[in-house]
């Protein structure tokens, strides 16, 4: 089947594949000057954003500049980012109005249906054209492009590419988008699993699985703290979960570590516990219990190599100094993630230097990228839906100008 786009005097014919979060922005800014149709995989738009912040779709922050992201070209990521109180207003004029709570911007209604039905009445006002089930696995260009599914077929002159990632791939984003660029000469960013969870080499973690504690963690690779963060964090059966571990794990290199401070608000830990042993006495348990859930506790005694019952003032100096080492500096090695369907998003993608500040391919002027599609990922806390709404938006104005 082959759609013919009717488009009037002087309009470009525009597509868009990937209706998610920056596609949709694009094509909602695309098409005050511009006919545009979305191409989604999926028999629904908008698919993942629905998942967001647990459901409540935290789209913002706040504290918004490159030190929360890692991308290939600061520079170009600095050039993008002077968009985002022109797109944060955009998103306020298209009805989605914020709670914010410490910095996070999440819809007022917390609800990420109430931002996905917004932006679908828009595309509706904006006359865009939708068309789902149409999976795209073939792209050619003489003068126009071409673009195919398995049974249809769509011709338009200028494209944005909105595919995402690999991260959650039953969302649709199952890293198709990346064949796509590569079929335009760009090159593509080793991708692998971030905002993601870490396993762990070491045979207490049948041990620790459920507890969760406020730790202060470190990444360290050759020596050198790498990132660090405070938090809530999980330990599970094969490592360690949470947001500051997500935040991590966009840093990782073959032979990472992690470092756990299991008591971070307490400097002189050696002191702390030594005058506990004079206010209360008895064993390190006793010491210890209040302030450790017994399944972390016992972990980390066992680590240490000191029993259980052995009183606080009977250790040998050495025992006592290896117990605050434990609990202060955890160290453990990190033998990899989980997988792309736990991720958050992707490290990776196509280099931020293959694409101009409007978010142009350099090798074909009609051609975009928007969105996690790029090598650029973010902290959690709405950076990384921030910047697939700031590039869509960047994109779409463009689009809107070159006509
Ligand atoms: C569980 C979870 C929670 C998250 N929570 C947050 C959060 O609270 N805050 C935050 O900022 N970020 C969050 N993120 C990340 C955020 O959702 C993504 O960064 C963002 O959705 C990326 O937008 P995108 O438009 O680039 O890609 P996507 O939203 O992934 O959209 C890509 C679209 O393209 C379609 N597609 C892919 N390939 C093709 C093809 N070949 N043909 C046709 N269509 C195709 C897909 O079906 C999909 O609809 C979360 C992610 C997950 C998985």
């Amino acid at each position: 089947m082959i759609y013919n786009l009717n488009v009037g005097d002087n309009m470009s014919k525009v597509v868009v594949i990937g209706g998610g979060a920056s596609g949709v922005i694009a094509a909602i800014k695309a098409s005050n000057n511009n006919d545009v149709t979305i191409l989604e995989g999926n028999d629904k738009l908008l698919k993942k954003l629905l998942l967001t912040g647990n459901g409540k779709c935290n789209y913002w922050n706040e504290s918004i500049d490159e030190t929360k992201y890692c991308t290939d070209d600061k520079t170009k990521l600095n050039q993008i980012l002077k968009y985002k109180d022109e797109t944060l207003n955009f998103l306020y004029k298209l009805g989605l109005y914020p709670k914010i709570k410490n910095g996070y911007y999440y819809p007022y209604s917390e609800s990420s249906n109430s931002v996905r039905e917004i932006l679908i009445k828009q595309l509706k006002k904006s006359k865009v054209k939708i068309i789902t089930d149409f999976k795209v696995d073939d792209i050619k260009y003489t003068n126009e492009f071409i673009i195919k599914s398995k049974e249809k077929i769509i011709k338009c002159d200028k494209l944005i590419i909105a595919t995402g990632s690999k991260s959650y791939p039953k969302t649709g984003s199952d890293g198709s988008g990346y064949n796509l660029a590569t079929s335009f000469n760009h090159t593509i960013n080793e991708i692998k699993p971030s905002l993601v969870p870490l396993k762990l080499e070491g045979n207490y973690l049948k041990d620790w699985d459920g507890i969760r504690t406020l730790a202060h963690v470190k990444l360290i690779n050759d020596n050198k703290i790498i990132k660090e963060e405070t938090g809530e964090i999980q330990l599970t059966n094969y490592g360690v979960s949470g947001i500051c571990i997500f935040n991590l794990s966009g840093k990782l290199k073959n032979k990472s570590s992690l470092e756990i401070d299991f008591l971070p608000n307490i400097n002189n830990l050696y002191n702390f516990l030594t005058d506990r042993d004079k206010e209360i006495g008895g064993t390190v348990e006793d010491i210890l219990e209040s302030i450790f859930n017994y399944k972390l506790m016992f972990v980390l005694l066992k680590k240490s190599g000191i029993k259980t019952n052995t009183k606080w003032n009977e250790l040998k100096e050495t025992e006592k100094h290896k117990l605050c080492e434990t609990i202060k500096n955890f160290s453990a090695n990190i033998i990899g993630t989980l997988d792309f369907d736990r991720a958050q998003t992707c490290s990776g993608g196509i280099p931020l230097n293959e694409i101009n500040e409007t978010m142009q391919s350099k090798y074909n002027k009609n051609l975009y990228f928007t969105g996690e599609i790029i090598d650029v990922n973010g902290d959690c806390g709405g950076y990384n839906l921030a910047f697939s709404f700031i590039t869509g938006y960047i994109c779409g104005r463009n689009l809107n100008d070159s006509n």
